[in-house]
């Protein structure tokens, strides 16, 4: 397969203006997120992630919501990896909601308590959402969409839309703050029903919390499409349209072939701007990054900002009807031809899902 060209940069050494020791003893906080009681697989990855910051970890979980699908998160965390010393709980309904500004205030709370040395998240919305506030409120610089964690100071991360890898050395006094690509920290299985490693799970006081702390903003609604299809980000098979679909309705052969495969729907941002789909489909240096076994790209110019977002994945296939289209330079099988033609025939040949 081509590959894109990698320039590694900025490897500097800066140990001595380093002011923190590496020898200090590592302790990480790690963001969950949840849903229907389920903890989401990037805090797995998140985990791994804090793993390999250093041998004597101490990794806490912190979990915030209310009812009954915070307690079922809260158990399955327990048992989750085994390298998760304690689970924390924030039971209210102030944040039944993931909103930024109580759950920034929340990190806070539990940074000045736990002290840690590092705080993770993984690089989605949720955690995108609230690192810049809470890192705020700690007075921090975060390290944002980690590739690579070389020491507990030293990260790897991409630039100018993954077209360069920078190392950069964190020497702020606060804790380090980082969020991290899920698809380079693959995470090891669920141990959900394992009870062998269960970690403790303790409250966090919230007497401190009170209506100022739920800030400016109010969660309105939710609108979201009731979907049997694994989630784009986690997903082992993405197809992909782009703007060569032209309309919402050409675009549900996409979705056909997605339900034939069980694999996610993926967008270009042009085909998001068209509105022919939602914009949590963008596949992208702004969308979201994946890294599928198996990434169909149907239409797609294979931009660069396209790109970032699914370079990584194990087998590309592009079918584009430009042969001197950029998508072909990463594909490891392309086919120069009409999407209006291969997909119904892809449709036709491929056996029912079962
Ligand atoms: C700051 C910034 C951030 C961005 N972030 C993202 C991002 O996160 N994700 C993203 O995708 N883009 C992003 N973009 C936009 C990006 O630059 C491209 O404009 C976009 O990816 C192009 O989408 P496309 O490939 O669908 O459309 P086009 O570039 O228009 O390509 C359409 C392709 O379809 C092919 N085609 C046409 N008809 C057919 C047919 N019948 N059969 C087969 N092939 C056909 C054409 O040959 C062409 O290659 C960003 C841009 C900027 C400036």
């Amino acid at each position: 397969m081509a590959s894109i060209a990698v320039i590694r940069a900025l490897r500097r050494r800066m140990s001595s203006t380093s002011s923190i020791s590496p020898s200090r003893s590592i302790s990480t906080l790690v963001l969950g997120e949840f849903e229907g009681g389920r903890i989401k697989p990037s805090c797995l990855s998140a985990v791994e992630a804090a793993k390999s910051l250093g041998k004597d970890n101490s990794i806490s979980m912190l979990l915030a919501g209310s009812g009954s699908s915070l307690r079922e998160a809260a158990a399955m965390a327990a048992s989750l990896h085994p390298s998760v010393s304690e689970v924390l709980v924030a039971d209210s309904d102030m944040f039944a909601h993931p909103l930024a500004e109580p759950w920034a205030k929340l990190i806070h709370l539990a940074q000045q308590k736990g002290s840690y040395s590092h705080v993770i998240a993984s690089s989605g919305s949720f955690g995108k959402n609230i690192f810049p506030r809470a890192a705020a409120l700690l007075d921090v610089s975060p390290i944002t969409d980690v590739v690579e964690i070389s020491d507990s100071h030293l990260f790897v991360r991409p630039i100018y839309a993954g077209n360069a890898l920078s190392t950069v050395r964190y020497t702020g006094a606060g804790p380090c703050m980082l969020t991290i690509r899920s698809t380079s920290f693959p995470a090891s299985t669920i141990i959900d029903d394992s009870k062998s490693n269960e970690a403790p799970i303790s409250q966090v006081d919230l007497s401190t919390f009170n209506e100022e702390s739920v800030g400016k903003s109010r969660f309105v609604k939710l609108a979201s499409q009731a979907t049997e299809r694994p989630d784009l980000g986690n997903a082992r098979v993405v197809v992909t349209g782009g703007r060569a679909l032209k309309t919402a309705e050409n675009f549900k052969m996409i979705e056909k072939l997605a339900e034939k495969l069980g694999a996610a729907v993926g967008a270009t941002r042009a085909a998001v701007d068209a509105g022919y789909v939602p914009n949590d489909l963008q596949v992208g240096q702004t969308g979201k990054i994946v890294a599928p076994e198996l990434y169909m790209a149907f239409g797609v110019s294979g931009a660069i900002q396209h790109l970032a977002g699914m370079k990584d994945s194990k087998v590309i296939v592009a079918v584009n009807k430009d042969a001197d289209a950029p998508i072909f330079q990463v594909a490891d099988y392309g086919l120069v031809g009409d999407l209006f033609e291969v997909i119904p025939e892809l449709l036709e040949k491929l056996p029912e899902k079962k």
